[in-house]
């Protein structure tokens, strides 16, 4: 990755983190799910509405790095109007993203439906990150599922 890529990137992710998308309880929430990861100290609180298996509208609270808020920020764009399938889909691609092996690509890949999620495959090299950048994920999923018990990447 050039320099100016990662320059780029880091801009992305700082906007995120200062001005998040879809912040704040979601008011007619149909699932809300918590999550906690230990190791950074990234607490958040997932809520999502979904609407005949098509996710309407995702927010989410919590106190977190750049990188966690920034992730959960850019994920919130990333899921509305999707359907629970394309939802499960594009946190496979996530996931991939973050934990492949080796540098970061260079250029977008075309087979990506991430968008802007794109910018936070820089955390691979950095592994104390992973954590933070799918702590958002996790716990959106766990709220999807229904799940009683708060999420930990531990
Ligand atoms: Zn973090």
């Amino acid at each position: 990755m050039t320099l100016d890529l990662r320059e780029l990137y880091q801009e992305v992710i700082l906007d995120h983190h200062k001005h998040p998308r879809n912040r704040g309880p979601l008011a007619d929430a149909t699932s809300t799910a918590d999550g906690h990861n230990p190791l950074c100290g990234d607490t958040i609180t997932v809520y999502v509405k979904t609407n005949g298996g098509i996710v309407d509208r995702v927010s989410f609270e919590g106190s977190g790095c750049a990188i966690s808020t920034a992730s959960a920020s850019m994920m919130t764009e990333a899921l509305h109007g999707k359907s629970l399938a394309e939802v499960e889909e594009l946190f496979r691609q996530f996931q991939d993203l973050v934990t492949a092996d080796g540098p970061a690509p260079t250029d977008a890949s075309l087979e990506s439906e991430l968008g802007d999620l794109e910018v936070l495959a820089g955390v691979r090299e950095h592994p104390v990150r992973i954590k933070c950048a799918t702590l958002p994920w996790h716990t959106m999923r766990a709220a999807l599922k229904g799940a009683h018990e708060p999420v930990t990447t531990e």
